[in-house]
């Protein structure tokens, strides 16, 4: 076990709901004191004049509601769901649970359904199935969405900026990668020979047994960051599982498509409960999709296990630093890439996450880690793939663009695939996930 404090402790999803079955969020708003520490705290307000603000969003719009039907504003449109106001109300006012549910509220019963707004909405929300078709043809996708007319079309048809580079799509998924390599069978046998070599149990050991909810980008678009789990956590004697699994949700709540999130929690929840009944924790390498997996998902719905669910996620650096000594195990070791300028997302922070990478890659020698500062990088999920947001995105991203390129390091590093899309984007980095990092320093080739 590590001296490490837990970051967990820091980490405490927000309780609104009670024993109340009905998910009535009028009585959070009681709780605003109206001291507006959230407006001064969101990006998008900071520079985009025209929007309210967290509070009017949260607490206002509800208090309205109370007293009577009332239409949800459309600026919860403008809300990237970067969820910092949660992090910054001194009252614990549930903000961003009250974005969501308005924004489901507005999508359902206020947007028109055969909008160019809504259909390019949910085709970034479902990003999953978009993206497991032109996997199965990963060159051929590749070339066309590299065309300019594509790019062209897609901006003058469905709204999303031509500036964006699509990403690209591995040749083989993480899953392909996983089954082909031996799945859980594999896993289990390499984690018994790491422990064996550690002196540990060489026999089946539930209490080194995790579950690995890898998302949709690491899956489709870097396996490189999926194997990089695998890999370090079976260096550390785990056994890795990798059940079936959806999208975790994360663009879907930006986009107020709660049916479709609700119906990938199903899977979710079903499948990683039935793990954690196994014995396993749940690891998650993205940071939003363990936020989703924690905060979200029993904030806005009620399943069976969710809680159980929730209480059993991890971040990947998280659980480690909790169960091992990660610090100790890196002192020793050499990296591949040294010398890295780091964005810790908003997703991380509001789970208290923010100076782990820092402090974990630190230990290693001769590494150099540049903190890039607290700025949102603007992106946020699905928020900066829309035209009409594009500008703003921008506008966010440029201290954080401004600090990585002050660092002058050669690598960037961040947990969210959407930041480091981002990071690239505004600074030309080439940009790893920590685990990668930990890869070269704890397995061997
Ligand atoms: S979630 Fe982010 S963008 Fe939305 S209101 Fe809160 S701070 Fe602003
Ligand atoms: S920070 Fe909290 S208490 Fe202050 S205005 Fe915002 S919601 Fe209200």
């Amino acid at each position: 076990m590590s001296d490490a404090e837990s970051p967990d402790d820091d980490f405490e999803p927000v309780q609104v709901f009670g024993d109340e079955t009905e998910m009535d969020l009028r009585p959070g708003s009681d709780d605003c004191y109206k001291c507006s520490t959230c407006d001064t705290n969101c990006p998008v307000a900071e520079v985009e004049d025209e929007f309210p603000g967290p509070k009017f969003q949260g607490p206002e719009q509800w208090r309205l509601k109370r007293k009577g039907d009332h239409d949800i504003d459309d600026s919860v449109m403008k809300c990237s769901n970067c969820m910092r106001c949660d992090g910054a109300c001194p009252s614990n006012v549930p903000l961003s649970q009250m974005h969501n549910t308005a924004r489901g509220e507005y999508v359902d019963e206020q947007m028109d359904k055969l909008s160019v707004e809504y259909l390019r909405n949910r085709m970034l929300s479902n990003y999953r199935l978009l993206a497991s078709l032109g996997s199965k043809v990963p060159r051929l996708a590749n070339f066309v969405m590299g065309l300019g007319v594509t790019s062209w079309l897609g901006e003058k048809v469905m709204g999303i900026p031509s500036e964006r580079e699509m990403p690209e799509f591995a040749t083989q998924t993480f899953r392909e990668w996983w089954s082909e390599r031996g799945g859980n069978a594999t896993s289990k046998e390499r984690a018994r020979e790491a422990r064996a070599e550690r002196g540990g149990s060489q026999v089946s050991n539930p209490d080194k047994r995790v579950a690995y909810f890898h998302g949709c980008y690491a899956n489709y678009n870097t396996p490189e960051v999926g194997k990089a789990m695998v890999r370090v956590f079976e260096s550390f004697g785990y056994e890795v599982m990798v059940p079936p699994q959806r999208c975790s949700g994360t663009p879907m709540f930006a986009n107020g498509m709660l049916d479709d999130a609700r119906r990938a929690a199903e899977t979710n929840v079903e499948e990683f409960v039935a793990a954690i009944g196994d014995g396993a924790d749940v690891v998650a390498s993205c940071t939003s999709c363990s936020m989703s997996l924690r905060q979200e998902y029993p904030e806005l719905f009620d399943l069976h296990g969710i809680e159980d669910l929730s209480n059993n996620t991890y971040e990947a650096l998280e659980y480690l630093r909790i169960h091992e000594d990660l610090e100790g195990e890196l002192a020793d070791t050499e990296v591949d890439f040294p010398d890295v300028a780091y964005h810790a997302p908003c997703h991380a922070r509001n789970q208290g996450l923010e100076g782990q990478a820092v402090e974990v890659t630190e230990s290693i020698d001769g590494v150099e880690a540049h903190d890039v500062g607290d700025s949102c990088s603007g992106i946020s999920g699905t928020y900066g793939w829309k035209e009409e947001h594009y500008d703003t995105s921008m506008k966010i991203g440029e201290e954080m663009f401004e600090h990585m390129e002050a660092a002058d390091a050669d690598t960037g590093m961040t947990e969210c695939p959407t930041c480091a899309m981002q990071m690239e984007h505004g600074t030309g980095y080439e940009i790893k996930h920590p685990l990668e990092l930990l890869e070269t320093a704890l397995v061997e080739e």
